[in-house]
């Protein structure tokens, strides 16, 4: 195919680099190349064909092997190591050793032409390796797409489709993670249990669509009044829970406190008037005697919530370790 011929196809012209520190050869295979519709760029050492191949990303390299700075296995070598696709290499070289061959197809070039070669085998070998870099392209792509959306099925897996906050399942996961490194360590790790109050009668007022606005709302103000580490999920309908690292029992109860105070205090949704719900909170804490698995400590916190229903709702119900009391925090 000729330049213009390449230009009618529509497709991208190919650019090759040719690394070749004699002249009249370099000229001589650009001649060939440039002929046959390809752009082409000569480097005349090593060190420079590293860098220009790092700056215009070739789809062909066509390296000589007898170079004056660093040989061509090298630049082989450091070409396939520097760069984050693939790069497909002709070695030409005057040595014709099969020894020679071997050492350029081991340090990771595709192909290898003897000089002095024929400008049609050279044309053929630079067609069929274009060929090999095309589908490499393609595959790539489909590679990259299909991580993309396995990304995306990986983030829906774990997200709760209303609030945007985690969902359940993630919830469990972490909550093995998180009590192996408390146990390991020593350190504390606290679980708060929440529910909405009278939600029931909320969304039989209201309707649902409002109920559903509240459950974002409330995501939201759980979201604003944690921390970074902290996992936060709904649990259930109206049910949430947070999950605080690093957080002892007395911290956690502040935190459960704060939140039952703005949630009664924000305005959630916006139709109906600027209306207000209350919350129940729940808490429990590792280190704790009581609580010998992961479930333990949410079966604690839940335990502590419905106390908080029982006592009266728009309240914190701290459960410590052992027959100490339950804390009741009322706002
Ligand atoms: P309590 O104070 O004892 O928690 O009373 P409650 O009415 O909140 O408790 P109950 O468990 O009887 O009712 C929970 C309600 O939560 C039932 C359902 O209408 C509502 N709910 C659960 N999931 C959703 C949801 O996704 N959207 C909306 N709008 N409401 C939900
Ligand atoms: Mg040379
Ligand atoms: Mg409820
Ligand atoms: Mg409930």
């Amino acid at each position: 195919m000729n330049e213009v011929s390449r230009c009618e196809s529509n497709s991208p012209v190919e650019r090759i680099l040719c690394v070749e520190d004699s002249p009249t050869q370099a000229a001589h295979i650009r001649n060939i190349l440039a002929n046959d519709g390809y752009q082409v760029e000569v480097a005349a050492d090593g060190f420079q064909s590293l860098a220009l191949a790092r700056e215009t990303k070739p789809d062909l390299v066509v390296l000589d092997i007898m170079l004056p700075d660093i040989d061509g296995y090298s630049v082989c070598r450091k070409l396939r190591s520097q760069s984050d696709h693939y790069i497909p290499v002709l070695m030409l070289s005057a040595r014709q050793e099969v020894e020679d061959r071997l050492d350029g197809l081991e340090v990771g070039a595709d192909d290898y032409l003897p000089k002095p070669f024929d400008a049609r085998e050279l044309l053929a070998r630079v067609k069929s390796l274009l060929r090999i870099k095309r589908l490499n392209n393609e595959l790539q792509e489909k590679l990259n797409e299909a991580q993309e959306s396995f990304n995306v099925w990986r983030r829906v897996a774990v997200t709760d489709h209303l609030t945007g906050l985690h969902n359940r399942h993630y919830l469990q996961k972490m909550l093995q993670d998180e009590v192996t490194v408390a146990s390991r360590y020593g350190t504390s790790l606290s679980c708060v249990m929440l529910d909405i109050d009278h939600f029931r009668d909320f969304n039989n007022q209201y309707g649902h669509l409002v109920g559903d606005e509240v459950l974002k709302g409330l995501a939201a103000v759980l979201e604003r009044g944690s921390r970074k580490a902290d996992v936060i999920a709904r649990y259930g309908g109206e049910e949430f829970v947070l999950l605080l690292p690093m957080t002892d029992l007395d911290a956690a109860a502040l935190t459960a406190r704060r939140l039952c105070r703005e949630v009664a205090s924000t305005p959630l949704a916006s139709e109906a008037g600027n209306l207000k719900i209350t919350i129940s909170l729940g808490v429990a804490a590792l280190p704790d005697s009581d609580i010998t698995t992961p479930l333990k400590l949410i079966a604690k916190a839940d335990r502590a919530l419905y106390m908080a229903k029982d006592a009266g709702r728009n309240r914190v119900v701290v459960l410590g370790p052992g027959d100490s009391p339950p804390q009741e925090l009322v706002e």
